[in-house]
């Protein structure tokens, strides 16, 4: 290991804070340090396992542990969510997609490069400081400097801000971990090898390292964070002058109806990207540019990758196939006419309508019913109804 490394990792991201170090092998150790030196004596004799190190700010009262200073087997606590003072760090993993327990080849790892590239590239510009660099052994990580509390809601952003970029940008080679959102959460200790599995010429351990640092570590407001995270496909509400019925949308229907043109699919454990041949606002969006995503859950999502589609959501590709799809209106007058024609029985249509025609002398409490009927009976006309032409 490059014990220098190891002391600028912790220089770098935790200045003056407690840190936790984990060493997993054939045991599972921990210990806590607060003098960077220290935990470098103790830490000599691991060479040869995979270690780790607690990412965001610990509760300074860890340090009081049984694993003070020196490294314990099974200790009774190491760091939960709940020891997290704030969140100091958005981890970005990007691994390659390989048998468990193995280490990358060159050409996997290169793969996964390629991806964290368009993560770099796509956070850039919409805004996003520069991150911390740095070659995990088998893939990729950025570390974007972010301040914000240990709670439910960072939580969530997190995560959602994960699962966009995994939608985004994996492909079956190589992803974005989508797991890493939790506060407590551990990564390598940069100095330190992988070594996932036997070390072999194609596919061998390798020491991890911090590989560019921005000159200023600026810290990424919220609001950017939030910005890609709100991008997570919502599920899609079943629309009843569609001829959707009240079933989930059925994405693959629409694709046929609309006669648009897929260039492949690829399956995620979340659901299905379909990559298409052209983008829907600007037909020279080619290649690999424009994909259409429905999830597990039933929500659909858009995107086209060139700045001037950044804004297209998949609402807006709906609205330009099916002008009046999220017309409010339409909906409640689609309401309406089904209501009628499940209890026609309920109110004798004609004589109402009648009653308002002539000046029934009814009550005033009958005159409004009477108005609120007729203004339902005007809306049904829209819809060219055969019960409601009976009625004119
Ligand atoms: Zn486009």
């Amino acid at each position: 290991m490059n014990l220098n490394t190891v002391k600028y990792t912790f220089e770098l991201i935790k200045p003056n804070q407690l840190i936790e170090v984990r060493v997993i092998g054939s045991k599972t150790y921990s210990g806590y340090f607060r003098e960077v030196d220290v935990l470098i004596s103790e830490l000599e004799k691991f060479e040869n396992d995979n270690v780790y190190f607690v990412l965001n700010e610990i509760n300074e009262a860890c340090y009081s542990r049984e694993q003070k200073d020196k490294f314990y087997d099974k200790p009774k606590n190491t760091t939960s969510d709940n020891d997290i003072v704030s969140k100091q760090w958005l981890l970005i993993d990007v691994d390659t997609k390989r048998a468990t327990g193995v280490s990358s080849t060159d050409e996997e790892k290169n793969k996964s490069k390629v991806i964290a590239n368009k993560v770099y590239k796509y956070l850039r510009d919409i805004g996003f400081n520069d991150p911390i660099c740095a070659d995990s052994g088998n893939g990729f990580h950025f570390l974007y400097k972010i301040d914000l509390p240990n709670d439910v809601e960072s939580k969530d952003l997190q995560s959602n801000f994960l699962k966009v970029l995994d939608l985004y940008f994996s492909d079956e080679a190589a992803g974005i971990d989508k797991s890493v959102f939790n506060a407590s959460r551990i990564t390598k200790l940069y100095g330190t090898f992988a070594r996932k599995g036997k070390s072999t010429t194609d596919r061998p351990h390798r020491q991890s390292m911090i590989t560019k640092v921005p000159k200023e570590i600026k810290t990424t407001p919220k609001e950017l964070i939030q910005r890609v995270a709100e991008n997570l496909p919502k599920k899609e509400a079943p629309k009843y002058q569609n001829n959707y019925g009240r079933d989930e949308f059925d994405l693959d229907k629409f694709i046929n109806e609309h006669n648009i043109a897929v260039t492949s699919t690829q399956n995620y454990g979340d659901g299905t990207k379909y990559i298409l041949e052209a983008c829907f606002f600007d037909e020279s969006h080619k290649g690999k540019d424009a994909c259409l995503f429905k999830l597990s859950n039933g929500a659909i999502g858009y995107k086209c990758f060139h700045n001037s589609c950044s804004e297209r959501k998949w609402q807006d590709v709906r609205i330009k196939f099916e002008p009046s799809a999220y017309d409010v209106k339409n909906y409640e007058q689609t309401r309406v006419t089904e209501k009628i024609k499940l209890h026609p029985q309920k109110e004798n249509i004609a004589d109402l309508h009648d009653r308002e025609e002539h000046g029934d002398p009814q009550n005033q409490c009958d005159q409004r019913r009477g108005q609120h009927f007729n203004q339902r009976t005007r809306q049904v006309d829209f819809f060219s109804d055969s019960a409601v032409k009976d009625i004119r």
